[in-house]
């Protein structure tokens, strides 16, 4: 059985393991998903991109939104607003609060977020083992000026007031993921890069998302060393990111938003193969310059069946690495 280690944001992450799942259903699938934007709301603890790859895999996310559950109400964060308790700008229903609610009360108990993943899974089964990137708390801050003080000041926000309060409307000085120095890899983190056929960085987020799992000490160092290919597909489309703000947050790193670009910034020590969109095929020549196996293909996560083939073609751009 082919095992497969996917290192996985939100909604690119989740989007593009279900298409894998639908190309190689057999395979084994191990998922190290980024918690760095994890935060902490009204005394709970918030996995935004665990949870989107669980209730993506799982079939209870709100489809057209991508992240959160389907069918939800808004009855608890109304009634907090009545309280006048915030913040109002980030979005928990109902049913998503219960989840969040084992969650702290099962972390409260003592037991890992490890731990705690697996028994949320328990109830979802997404079909792969996912795994948080480390059982301590990274917490992903964003540099920007501080435009109440003046005078050059700047102040660093919490990922996710500048990601959705603020809409990354304001430029990114620099992205630091708190606790990330002390922090280690989850149980089985290393172990699954070590031991997998392919590593595959799907089109998530390079820096705030697949940046940030590398960051976890060891992790960087264990996909480098990985008997196996390293494949990414590129988030990247036409020189910008197919949905959000990722050129905020390459900014902030020095890196241009084009496939190519981002391909560099990870560089030929940690990839093996890259994949660009058919818009960008003229970026190929450029990728294999700098030492990486690149295609172009069509990467629009569409449906189902345009991201299976996406994944097949990440599958054979690794076949082709190997030989
Ligand atoms: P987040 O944690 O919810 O932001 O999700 P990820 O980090 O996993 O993925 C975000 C990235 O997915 C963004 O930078 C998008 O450009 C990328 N993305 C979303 N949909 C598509 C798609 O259909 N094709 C490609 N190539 N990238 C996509
Ligand atoms: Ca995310």
């Amino acid at each position: 059985m082919q095992r497969i280690v996917v290192l996985a944001g939100g909604i690119g992450g989740a989007r593009f393991l279900r298409g894998l799942m639908s190309a190689v259903p057999d395979a084994d699938i191990t998922v190290i998903g980024n918690t760095g934007d994890d935060i902490h709301l009204f005394g709970l603890k918030v996995c935004p991109d665990l949870d989107t790859v669980m209730y993506t895999l799982g079939g209870g996310i709100h489809e057209e939104q991508g992240w959160g559950r389907a069918g939800e109400s808004f009855a608890v964060k109304e009634e907090l607003a009545a309280y006048g308790v915030g913040p109002e700008w980030f979005g928990l229903g109902d049913r998503d609060f219960a989840t969040h609610i084992v969650r702290t009360q099962m972390l409260a108990a003592g037991y890992p977020l490890s731990a705690v993943t697996e028994a949320l899974c328990a109830r979802w089964k997404p079909g792969v083992r996912l795994l948080p990137m480390s059982d301590d708390r990274i917490e992903t801050h964003v540099l920007i000026d501080d435009s109440e003080s003046g005078d050059g000041a700047r102040k660093a926000v919490h990922f996710q007031e500048y990601w959705v309060r603020m809409r990354a409307s304001v430029d990114a000085h620099a992205i630091i993921p708190v606790g990330a120095e002390q922090a280690k890899p989850a149980p089985g983190v290393l172990e699954a890069i070590a031991a997998a056929d392919v590593v595959l960085f799907p089109p998530s987020n390079p820096v705030v998302s697949v940046g940030t799992i590398l960051g976890v000490p060891g992790v960087r160092e264990a996909v480098a060393d990985a008997a196996a290919p390293v494949i990414g597909l590129s988030p990247i489309v036409g020189g910008a990111p197919v949905r959000g703000m990722a050129d905020k947050v390459l900014a902030a790193v020095g890196v241009e938003s084009t496939a190519a670009a981002v391909a560099r910034h990870y560089g030929s020590g940690l990839l093996d193969g890259w994949l660009v969109d058919s818009v960008d095929a003229a970026a190929v020549a450029e990728v294999e310059e700098a030492g990486i196996r690149c295609r172009a293909v069509p990467l629009m996560m569409t449906d189902v069946e345009a991201t299976a083939a996406m994944a097949r073609a990440a599958l054979a751009l690794a076949e082709e690495v190997r030989a």
